[in-house]
């Protein structure tokens, strides 16, 4: 039986002709591969421009009232370079011509930066003789600007329901009264799983420049293993703490149906790639871990009150402390009469002193210490609680490398530890947890 599977193409896969060949070979290859979501030209070099970044950029110059003329001579090359060496006869000017129109009439940033997915989208629909469906025919957003999934999963089930191949542009969709909006930064990765569940797809491929995840930083460990398969779960604790392959809500719209998304390298589409799926069978108790990601940037405030575990009322004071002043925290670890509140400092802000003050007043502890410059690293892996000397494993590990854990919090999650260090260690510790579980 026929499969269908969604491709979504980031920036770097689309950023010049050699690269769109590259595409089509991958398409051509397979026919399931119906729909393709992509993203603007990324760069082709460290140097180069990403024509999203040029977009604003062409957007700021117009609210500063001075010529983008410059800027924009930047875009119509870098897509008129792409148009001649695939030898096709799309006439893109008429197009580059309207949105620089709209953009001296003063368009929003929203409209400025989705024409780079627009045009590329454009390009390829009709390098790969698919039909061009414009997002934002089928991608919406309410009156709030909030992503309206009915609105347009329903949308997207009937609007591509009988079509056999088309493009959609990623990153933008529209309002109820039709003007463009785009997701936040990276968001065609959203696009992507949005096809795809309205669809009904069985695969959502995420065609990158990588090969997958990696079990962690390569700029801090050396050549690290990729992840071969990783839940949704696992990914959850992994983003939110900085890897950043895949946007980081990319995974919502499939995860509630179950469909598998495949991180794939547009350079080696021979290699695997990264699955990310819902469940990875019985676990495995052997004592592997899935990855490691880390995050510096935090202050903990560390606070004892003899009696504190009888205190009614404590914790929801010290919270509502927190939520009076706007700060989310990220991590609460508490013993029997003390508790510790982790706040990265880019929520902190100038607030410290002033949160500081109102604990002593409305919670009157023996006493509140600040330990700013703290890193948290978290190694995730499915069943580590359930299986025996993980943990042992990696205290250990820190303990040999002379890593001072500040930290400790496993909290309700099976799947992740996370320690706090400080940020001097911060390497040492995911190295050392790195070669441990090696
Ligand atoms: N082109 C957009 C960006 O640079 C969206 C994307 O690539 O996913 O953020």
């Amino acid at each position: 039986m026929n499969k269908i599977v969604v491709t979504k193409f980031g920036g770097s896969s689309l950023a010049s002709a050699e690269q769109f060949r590259k595409v089509k070979a991958i398409i051509d290859s397979d026919e399931n591969r119906r729909f393709v979501v992509p993203s603007a030209p990324g760069k082709r070099n460290s140097k180069d421009y990403k024509i999203t970044d040029l977009l604003y950029l062409c957007h700021a110059h117009v609210q500063q009232g001075i010529s983008f003329d410059d800027v924009f001579k930047l875009i119509i090359e870098r897509y008129t370079q792409i148009i001649s060496e695939l030898s096709l006869t799309l006439d893109i000017m008429p197009y580059l011509n309207e949105v620089k129109e709209k953009l001296t009439s003063g368009a929003s940033a929203d409209y400025a930066a989705s024409r780079g997915e627009y045009l590329n989208g454009l390009i390829l629909s009709n390098f790969l003789d698919a039909e061009f469906v414009d997002a934002a025919d089928v991608i919406f957003f309410d009156e709030f600007g909030n992503f309206d999934a009915e609105k347009t999963q329903a949308t997207i089930k009937e609007r591509l329901s009988n079509v056999h191949k088309a493009v959609i542009p990623g990153f933008y969709g529209s309002t109820p009264d039709g003007e463009i909006k785009t997701f936040s930064r990276g968001g065609s990765d959203f696009t992507g799983s949005v096809i795809a569940r309205g669809v009904g797809a069985d695969l959502y491929e995420n065609w990158t420049d990588v090969s997958g995840f990696l079990m962690a930083d390569p700029r801090i460990v050396e050549n690290p293993k990729s992840i071969e398969k990783i839940t949704y779960r696992e990914l959850r604790e992994l983003a939110y703490m900085g890897a950043s392959v895949l946007h980081e809500e990319a995974i919502f719209p499939v995860r509630d149906v179950g469909i598998p998304i495949n991180i794939k390298n547009t350079n080696a589409p021979q290699d695997p790639g990264t699955l990310i799926i819902a469940d990875a069978g019985p676990i495995d108790h052997s004592g592997t871990i899935t990855g490691i990601a880390g995050k510096k940037g935090f202050t903990v405030i560390a606070i004892e009150k003899t009696l504190m575990n009888s205190e009614l009322g404590f914790c929801r004071r010290l919270l509502s402390i927190l939520e009076m002043h706007g700060v989310a925290f990220e991590n609460m670890p508490s013993g029997i009469d003390s508790v510790s509140l982790v706040i990265a400092d880019s929520e902190l802000k100038n607030k410290r002193d002033r949160i500081i003050e109102e604990i002593k007043r409305q919670c009157n502890p023996d006493s509140i210490e600040v330990h700013p410059n703290m890193a948290l690293v978290a190694t995730v892996g499915r069943g580590m609680a359930k299986t025996k000397g993980i943990s042992a494993k990696l205290f250990d590990a820190m303990a040999k490398e002379k890593v001072n854990i500040r930290m400790i919090n496993q909290g309700s999650s099976e799947i992740n530890i996370i320690v706090g260090v400080e940020s001097n260690d911060f390497e040492k510790a995911i190295k050392s947890i790195y070669k441990t579980f090696e």
